[in-house]
Protein backbone atom coordinates (compact mmCIF):
# COMPACT_ATOMS: atom_id res chain seq x y z
CA UNK A 1 0.00 0.00 0.00
CA UNK A 2 1.24 3.67 -0.87
CA UNK A 3 1.50 6.42 1.39
CA UNK A 4 -0.09 9.61 0.74
CA UNK A 5 3.21 10.99 -0.63
CA UNK A 6 3.52 8.63 -3.06
CA UNK A 7 -0.06 8.86 -4.18
CA UNK A 8 -0.30 12.12 -5.28
CA UNK A 9 3.41 12.44 -6.05
CA UNK A 10 2.44 9.83 -8.94
CA UNK A 11 0.81 12.15 -10.57
CA UNK A 12 2.89 15.14 -10.19
CA UNK A 13 3.62 17.10 -13.68
CA UNK A 14 7.38 17.59 -12.81
CA UNK A 15 8.09 14.25 -13.57
CA UNK A 16 10.39 13.43 -16.33
CA UNK A 17 13.11 15.66 -18.31
CA UNK A 18 12.43 19.35 -16.62
CA UNK A 19 12.69 18.17 -13.29
CA UNK A 20 15.83 19.66 -13.25
CA UNK A 21 13.96 22.81 -13.20
CA UNK A 22 12.92 22.84 -10.02
CA UNK A 23 16.11 22.73 -8.30
CA UNK A 24 19.20 25.10 -8.30
CA UNK A 25 21.99 23.81 -10.28
CA UNK A 26 25.25 22.41 -8.77
CA UNK A 27 26.73 25.51 -10.07
CA UNK A 28 26.72 29.11 -9.37
CA UNK A 29 23.03 30.48 -10.63
CA UNK A 30 22.75 33.99 -11.47
CA UNK A 31 19.26 36.04 -10.44
CA UNK A 32 17.98 36.36 -13.67
CA UNK A 33 18.71 32.78 -14.26
CA UNK A 34 17.32 31.76 -11.47
CA UNK A 35 14.40 33.97 -12.10
CA UNK A 36 13.72 32.31 -15.78
CA UNK A 37 14.12 28.89 -14.23
CA UNK A 38 11.47 29.43 -11.76
CA UNK A 39 8.91 31.13 -13.95
CA UNK A 40 9.52 27.98 -15.88
CA UNK A 41 8.92 25.48 -13.15
CA UNK A 42 6.32 27.58 -11.83
CA UNK A 43 4.55 27.78 -15.24
CA UNK A 44 4.21 23.47 -15.15
CA UNK A 45 3.16 23.75 -11.67
CA UNK A 46 0.03 25.87 -12.88
CA UNK A 47 -1.58 22.99 -14.74
CA UNK A 48 -0.50 20.56 -12.09
CA UNK A 49 -3.34 18.22 -11.08
CA UNK A 50 -1.66 18.49 -7.63
CA UNK A 51 -0.48 21.63 -6.86
CA UNK A 52 -2.11 21.83 -3.55
CA UNK A 53 -1.20 18.03 -2.27
CA UNK A 54 2.11 19.06 -3.13
CA UNK A 55 2.42 22.73 -1.75
CA UNK A 56 0.94 21.32 1.60
CA UNK A 57 3.45 18.37 1.61
CA UNK A 58 6.78 20.80 1.27
CA UNK A 59 5.35 22.42 3.89
CA UNK A 60 4.77 19.93 6.47
CA UNK A 61 8.03 18.43 6.06
CA UNK A 62 9.54 21.99 6.24
CA UNK A 63 11.14 21.58 2.76
CA UNK A 64 13.92 24.37 2.12
CA UNK A 65 14.84 23.95 -1.22
CA UNK A 66 13.51 23.98 -4.74
CA UNK A 67 10.01 24.90 -6.20
CA UNK A 68 6.60 22.68 -4.85
CA UNK A 69 3.37 23.66 -5.31
CA UNK A 70 4.49 26.60 -7.30
CA UNK A 71 6.20 28.21 -4.78
CA UNK A 72 9.99 28.63 -4.13
CA UNK A 73 11.30 28.54 -0.36
CA UNK A 74 11.15 31.73 0.40
CA UNK A 75 7.70 31.97 -1.18
CA UNK A 76 6.80 29.21 0.87
CA UNK A 77 8.23 30.35 4.50
CA UNK A 78 6.35 33.62 3.48
CA UNK A 79 3.17 32.04 3.78
CA UNK A 80 3.75 29.84 6.13
CA UNK A 81 4.64 32.94 9.09
CA UNK A 82 1.51 34.84 7.16
CA UNK A 83 -0.42 31.36 8.17
CA UNK A 84 0.74 31.46 11.90
CA UNK A 85 0.16 35.17 12.26
CA UNK A 86 -3.51 34.83 11.18
CA UNK A 87 -3.73 32.20 14.34
S1 LIG B 1 2.91 21.46 -8.08
FE1 LIG B 1 4.81 21.71 -9.23
S2 LIG B 1 6.42 20.85 -7.94
FE2 LIG B 1 4.46 20.11 -7.17
S3 LIG B 1 4.12 18.14 -8.13
FE3 LIG B 1 3.12 19.67 -9.38
S4 LIG B 1 4.59 20.28 -10.94
FE4 LIG B 1 5.72 19.21 -9.31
Amino acid sequence: MQNYAEQWQRMASCKGPHADLFYPPNTTERREEKANREADAKSICNDCPVKVECLDYAIAINETYGIWGGLNELERKNLTTRRLRLR
